[in-house]
């Protein structure tokens, strides 16, 4: 089954930036793809509009099969909380809540009752290694914490699709190798994983290489 597909994806920013063009891509489920290439090649564009963060300025982007041109922003929302996990590299936390209401934010699009939403961030903190520190404030957490915070949130929801936008970037050595971990073992439990990523070790992790330079596809390992 293909979980996401990009088909002759085009995205110009304002000013004449062409970030990507006529992209075309098909992940299929389960999965696990980096996105390489040097700063400025279009990546984080690539990971948005992939994600219907952004909308493409033509071609098409399907997610579980279903087209996602001509969804209402509400309709767009709904489908990207059902199907589709975010960590960014800046890990948008709310400082002054705890850890467990930072992960059920994660699930208050899906019009999932509170008890509920905490009792799912339970369990998403358990996944993440975390479950000792769900009463603790944000703010008070170490980096790599954070970073499992982010991930928790990003599939609390259980989506088939879990984007990462250097999730090791801010990281040192060791607790980067944790998370790609945990990458690893959503993986094993279905979820098709795309990371960008500068790391040479966390891009050889994965089993695809995609590699963008200037907007366009140059590389793809994938041969099926
Ligand atoms: P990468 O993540 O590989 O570093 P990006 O996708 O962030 O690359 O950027 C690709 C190109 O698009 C760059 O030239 C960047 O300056 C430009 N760009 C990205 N976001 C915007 C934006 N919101 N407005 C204008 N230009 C942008
Ligand atoms: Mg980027």
């Amino acid at each position: 089954m293909i979980a996401l597909e990009l088909e002759h994806v085009t995205k110009d920013y304002p000013g004449g930036v062409a970030a990507l063009e006529d992209v075309s891509l098909r992940l299929r489920e389960g999965e696990t793809v980096a996105v390489v290439g040097p700063s400025g090649s279009g990546k984080s564009t690539l990971l948005h509009v992939a994600g219907t963060l952004e909308l493409p300025t033509a071609g098409v982007v399907r997610v579980a099969g279903h087209d996602t041109s001509g969804l209402s922003d509400r309709e767009l929302s709904a489908q990207r909380a059902a199907h589709l996990g975010f960590v960014f590299q800046r890990f948008f936390l709310l400082e002054q809540h705890s850890v467990t209401d930072n992960v059920a934010l994660g699930l208050l699009y899906r019009g999932v009752r509170a008890a509920r939403r905490r009792s799912e961030a339970a369990t998403a903190l358990e996944r993440v290694g975390l479950g000792h520190r769900a009463a603790h404030l944000a703010a008070r957490l170490s980096g790599g914490e954070r970073q499992r915070v982010a991930i928790a949130r990003a599939v609390v929801g259980r989506p088939a699709v879990v984007f990462a936008d250097e999730p090791t970037g801010n990281l040192d050595s060791a607790t980067g190798a944790g998370i790609l971990g945990l990458l690893g073992e959503l993986n094993a439990d279905g979820t098709t994983i795309v990371v960008v990523t500068h790391d040479q070790r966390v891009a050889e992790a994965m089993g695809r290489q995609v590699t963008l330079l200037d907007g366009h596809v140059v590389g793809d390992t994938c041969h099926g």
